[in-house]
């Protein structure tokens, strides 16, 4: 089974992002960028059904600008055969994302693409959905666990009151949840090697896809910020204080 996995350069989860004055965005320049922690988890989902026999190829797909080119290099050192770099210097949105998908699932026919189940710059949690609407294939969203047998592949989701099991008929469209793995470390003969596997690079247009803007962000904002505690002497004070807050009866 050909698995692609598409890949997103967001900025670090380690790094607190910072408002650009003029709050048109988030401020990105200097900022260490890596890939989406929900794709690294794809990536090693993915690694891990190949060294089990069960996947035979892997593509990492990424759109982005050239450095994205970065981002494709790691999944290739993590394990993955190939990489696509579709290359857009303006931000895609998640349909035009979930569009250019659809396209290559259509030319490379994958029996299964893995994605993350959101993206930690826009928490969008579209493309994947989006991407099962338009292609017409099966979804198992917010993946735990991932179980294949032939074209069977059964999905265990996190909902809110626990765990959910569904079976969908490959080919079919997976998101990864936190739980589902912990992605390994390239080491650096891999990082090595994956210098000479295979990047194509195409653009949008390479694939018919009109990717104009059709959000506009009006404002982006820093949360409020948090004011100061304070230290209580004892249990008595700290519940009269909460009862004066109306908190506790
Ligand atoms: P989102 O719907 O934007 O929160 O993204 C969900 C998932 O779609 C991500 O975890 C990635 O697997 C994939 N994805 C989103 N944007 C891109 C992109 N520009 N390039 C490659 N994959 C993407």
């Amino acid at each position: 089974m050909k698995i692609l996995v598409p890949v997103k350069r967001v900025i670090d989860y380690n790094v607190k992002p910072r408002v650009k004055m003029d709050g048109t965005g988030v401020d990105l320049a200097n900022v260490k960028m890596s890939m989406n922690p929900f794709d690294e988890i794809a990536v090693e989902e993915a690694i891990r059904l190949k060294e089990k026999g069960v996947a035979t190829e892997i593509i990492a797909v990424s759109i982005g600008e050239q450095k994205a080119q970065e981002t494709l290099r790691t999944a290739l050192a993590m394990g993955a055969d190939r990489a696509i770099l579709v290359v857009s210097e303006t931000e895609v949105e998640p349909l035009g994302v979930a569009k250019i998908l659809a396209k290559i699932v259509a030319e490379e026919g994958p029996g299964m693409v893995i994605l993350g189940k959101q993206a930690i710059d826009d928490d969008s949690n579209q493309v994947g959905q989006m991407l099962a609407a338009l292609t017409g294939r099966p979804q198992g969203t917010f993946a735990s666990k991932i179980e294949i047998d032939g074209d069977s592949i059964k999905v265990t989701r996190e909902v809110d009151g626990g765990l959910e099991t569904v079976s969908l008929k490959s080919p079919a469209i997976v998101t990864t949840d936190l739980r589902l793995n912990e992605p390994r470390y390239a080491s650096l003969p891999n990082i090595m090697k994956a210098k000479s596997k295979p990047l194509a690079q195409k653009t949008p247009a390479d694939y018919g896809v009109d990717v104009t803007p059709r959000l506009k962000t009006l404002k982006v904002a820093e949360p409020p910020k948090r004011s100061a505690g304070v230290k209580v002497a004892d249990v008595d004070e700290l519940v009269a204080k909460l009862k004066a807050m109306g908190v506790a009866a």
